[in-house]
């Protein structure tokens, strides 16, 4: 059973944000930052590795369009967009969606990323294996 399969078919209930034929927005059970939002589509892909392009376009677009409503509705300072595809990545529901995360100046959120120091040389041959 898919989590979020089932909200979508109203078997468990959310608190919806934004819906059309596609797609469904809901604040997200655990509110990193309040306003925390996901936009799920309604056909049930795992991750981004499945979602075929006419629908991660059309979440792209409902994406933005949340997002700003986000901005003019709350008092935020800045808004973090995420997706996690596969566990190591930090996915626990297998049906895609992306984050929504509003920043106040006063949250206590992190999000670090690493930082890799590529020589140039690194940087030409992973060019060579990626670039398209
Ligand atoms: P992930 O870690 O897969 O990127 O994010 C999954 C998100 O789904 C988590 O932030 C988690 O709080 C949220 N979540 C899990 N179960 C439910 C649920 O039943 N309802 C809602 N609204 N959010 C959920
Ligand atoms: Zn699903």
């Amino acid at each position: 059973m898919c989590i979020f399969c089932e909200i979508i078919k109203g078997n468990i209930p959310c608190y919806k944000v934004y819906e059309d034929d596609v797609c469904l927005a809901f604040l997200d059970i655990s509110q990193a930052t309040i306003g925390h939002t996901l936009i799920v589509p309604k056909n049930h892909y795992q991750n981004v590795f499945e979602l075929d392009e006419n629908t991660a376009s059309h979440l792209g677009k409902v994406a933005i369009k949340i997002a700003a409503n986000l901005k003019e509705k709350l008092n935020l300072e800045a808004l973090n967009i995420l997706n996690n595809n596969g566990e190591k990545a930090g996915q626990t529901v297998n049906h895609f969606h992306i984050h929504l995360i509003p920043r106040y100046n006063n949250d206590d959120l992190t999000i670090i990323f690493n930082s890799n120091e590529l020589k140039k040389e690194d940087f030409n041959n992973l060019l060579d294996k990626i670039k398209m």
